[in-house]
């Protein structure tokens, strides 16, 4: 029994920050501030949609739908990424869905990378991107992104997270063949301006690049600012997948229903992967995706819409978490979008037990330490949880 079990491809990839985390959470009963899902429920008009594909009369929503994508969602995810990005897409050759975005990108990565290919990761970066680039056998190339210091007495924000251009530039070379983008970017919430974006897509020209285009929160953009689809940008519809997730979109994470879009050129490939592992995702899932993006469409822009309401609503528990984050010493750096927080927690290095001979980066063991001694509340609760651990933390620090 001497022979390794495993494929080679798993050497290196096996741990997991969620599932490290997942558990934690479960183990002390407390809330799960790790994984980005709402802790509210989810527009009505979605619930109702989802239960009338598994109530209603068409019994066809309970089997199987076609392999690349329901045809009436990927008809109006065609028409809505039509109205965006400004051309004529065919939901046949231009749209696939999967399940969810993560399902998407494991696509893009086993349809493009082999051995010998790199691919760029601007840092700090969602956690997968790096296993799925290795299990393909492609070399990850890393770009920070290099925070500037705030002006006297600001908070930092995700936009002072900048890509140096040189630097960015001499990450390219013949053996790039692809750069994760990912705006807004987990876990920073920066939402990448056109002037960064056109550098990016220079680069992608210049040296003949793909782009797996990862926007997801692509509605969760705060303070006025406008999501920019690299794909819009000259040169680059041809070398761009971008990828998107209902569970993002419309607050189901559970659901995992995601998507695919891009020239056929590049799509025909993730068809092959998809059609060769997944094969088909939920139908009545996608019914009801199908339906909120029907919806949507219709109050495009208008007060009305989820798009314009969701946002609205998380600007306000981002405020109110900031602040209670101030309020207890911590930096936090100001996300533009997304459901993520980063804050500066080197005042606190005095408060977590040192343990010696770690090789644990500090951040790390300051995450768990919070997780075990302060983080401890009913499940369900997030951000409001969140904000009463603090206000509790900061009124324990204060007492003599
Ligand atoms: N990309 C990013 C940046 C994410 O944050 C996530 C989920 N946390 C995903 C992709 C995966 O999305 P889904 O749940 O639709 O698979």
């Amino acid at each position: 029994m001497s022979r390794p079990v495993q494929a080679r491809r798993l050497e290196g990839i096996d741990k997991n920050i969620w599932v490290e985390f997942v558990k934690l959470a479960a183990t002390y009963s407390t809330v799960n501030l790790g994984q980005g899902f709402p802790d509210f429920p989810p527009p009505d008009f979605l619930k109702e949609a989802f239960s009338r594909a598994v109530s209603g009369e068409k019994h066809t929503l309970h089997q199987y739908t076609r392999a690349f994508g329901h045809p009436p969602l990927v008809k109006i995810l065609a028409q809505l990424f039509g109205k965006l990005l400004g051309r004529e897409l065919d939901p046949m050759t231009n749209v696939m869905v999967t399940v969810g975005a993560y399902q998407a990108l494991f696509c893009c990565f086993q349809a493009f990378i082999e051995e010998g290919d790199e691919v760029i990761i601007i840092e700090p970066f969602f956690d997968c991107y790096e296993p799925m680039v290795k299990m393909a056998g492609g070399t990850p190339v890393y770009i920070p992104l290099r925070p500037k210091a705030p002006k006297e007495g600001k908070l930092m924000s995700s936009a002072d997270w900048q890509l140096d251009p040189a630097e960015l530039a001499s990450k390219f070379s013949e053996q790039t063949k692809a750069i994760v983008l990912n705006s807004p970017n987990n876990p920073l919430g920066k939402v990448f301006s056109r002037g960064e974006l056109e550098l990016i897509a220079d680069l992608c020209v210049k040296h003949d690049a793909l782009c797996i285009s990862d926007e997801v929160y692509e509605w969760l953009v705060y303070d006025g600012k406008e999501h920019i689809r690299i794909a819009s940008l000259p040169g680059m519809w041809d070398r761009t997948v971008i990828v998107g997730s209902a569970g993002k979109t419309f607050s189901i994470t559970g659901w995992k229903v995601g998507w695919t879009v891009g020239p056929n050129r590049l799509l025909q490939h993730l068809r092959t992967v998809h059609q060769n592992s997944v094969y088909h995702c939920a139908t009545a899932a996608q019914d009801a995706v199908a339906q909120g993006f029907q919806r949507e469409l219709e109050r495009y822009g208008k007060p009305d819409s989820y798009f314009v309401q969701l946002p609205r609503e998380l600007q306000q528990k981002r405020d109110q978490l900031i602040q209670s984050l101030v309020a207890v010493g911590m930096k936090p750096i100001i996300p533009e979008g997304t459901y993520f927080l980063v804050a500066d927690i080197s005042e606190f290095k005095s408060e977590v037990p040192d343990v010696p001979d770690s090789d644990e980066p500090y951040d790390s063991r300051f995450a768990k330490w919070m997780v075990k001694n302060k983080v401890n509340l009913p499940e369900d609760a997030t951000l409001k949880a969140a904000d009463d651990i603090l206000q509790r933390w900061k009124l324990e620090k204060a007492a003599p």
